[in-house]
């Protein structure tokens, strides 16, 4: 399948009186035309870092980012509109990105008349409602008569209503109760099947991408450590980070115990940003670390068929 979003040798660094904070190291990513991309990686990896280079809210310090052949590194307020309509972002926070003093029909009105001036209003909006499972009565209420995962299924509606392409997804179910994630992520995955749509889905949750992704993309302080597709990730993982995560993930039944990765236990703490290891970035925490590792930092190489893995155990296994 074609790539809708290629990024190649991607830095942002952000210049702090401290020191240097390099939140996006040289990451390598090409997102395929109707793919659920998940982007995984504890707090500080960089992925929300590369979502906002992706929407034009950071701007990279090298590298280049293209969507559908076109450079988009242009800050949001300078990007043509055709690009706007055809990448969304969900947040994680729907209090914070939906604007309290409007109401549900305000705010679904107005991306739909600046993309899809001859819409019909309000069906569109209704339709719209319908397809995040909203009722209709909901068109005339504030945010803050809504539940959290109401609020973020607006949010959702918002992202739909200029007919994208790429949806980005930060963490879009991470501030909500349980109760209602489920539901949230079905809806999500039905529109993503209805509408063809491409989704980066970005999380630090990995046992919830075993279930949505087609594949899968872990970062750590900035690098991406490995990617494969989904069902190769999670039964065959090479880099030890993706084990030591796998290996805590709390799992329910027999056989998924089996599939789990023996627990690897991590020696260490997560580096602080400004002041980066030599070498492998894992190799304070590593368990298999050679001296290698703590000068040359490994290439993402492909290890077995479209699986990468940035990793001097497999450097001589390709
Ligand atoms: Fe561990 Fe070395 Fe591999 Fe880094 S390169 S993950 S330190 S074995």
């Amino acid at each position: 399948m074609a790539a809708i979003l290629e990024i190649k040798g991607l830095k942002k660094y952000f210049k702090t009186r401290k020191g240097t904070i390099k939140a996006v190291d040289d990451v390598d990513l090409e997102i395929e035309e109707g793919e659920i991309f998940g982007l995984v990686g504890e707090s500080g990896s960089g992925k929300t870092t590369v979502a906002n280079i992706i929407m034009g809210l950071y701007l990279p310090t090298s590298g280049e980012i293209k969507y559908k052949g076109n450079n988009i590194a242009i800050p949001i307020n300078k990007r043509p509109k055709w690009l706007k309509k055809e990448i969304q972002i969900v947040f994680q926070n729907p209090a914070s990105s939906l604007n309290p003093k409007k109401t549900v029909r305000q705010i679904l009105e107005v991306p739909i008349s600046i993309h899809r001036p001859d819409a019909p209003l309000p069906q569109t909006i209704y339709e719209l409602l319908e397809m995040v499972d909203l009722p209709p009565e909901f068109i005339d209420r504030h945010p803050e008569e809504l539940g959290g995962g109401e609020k973020q299924l607006v949010a959702i509606a918002r992202a739909l209503s200029t007919e994208p392409s790429l949806i980005v997804l930060d963490e879009p179910t991470s501030s909500l109760d349980v109760s209602v994630q489920g539901k949230i992520i079905n809806i999500l995955m039905k529109l993503q099947k209805n509408f063809g749509l491409t989704y980066i889905f970005i999380t630090h949750n990995l046992s919830l991408m075993s279930n949505v992704a087609n594949r899968v993309a872990i970062m750590y302080l900035g690098k991406i450590k490995e990617i494969a597709k989904s069902e190769e990730f999670f039964t065959n993982s090479f880099h030890p980070y993706t084990k030591m995560l796998l290996s805590s993930i709390p799992v329910i039944t027999e056989e998924e115990e089996k599939l789990k990765p023996k627990k690897i236990l991590s020696t260490g703490e997560i580096p602080g940003a400004l002041k980066l290891p030599e070498g492998c970035s894992f190799h304070p925490r590593c368990p298999f670390v050679m001296d290698v590792c703590k000068v040359k930092d490994p290439p993402l190489i492909e290890v077995s068929p479209n699986h990468l893995c940035s990793c001097h155990l497999y450097l001589n296994k390709q």
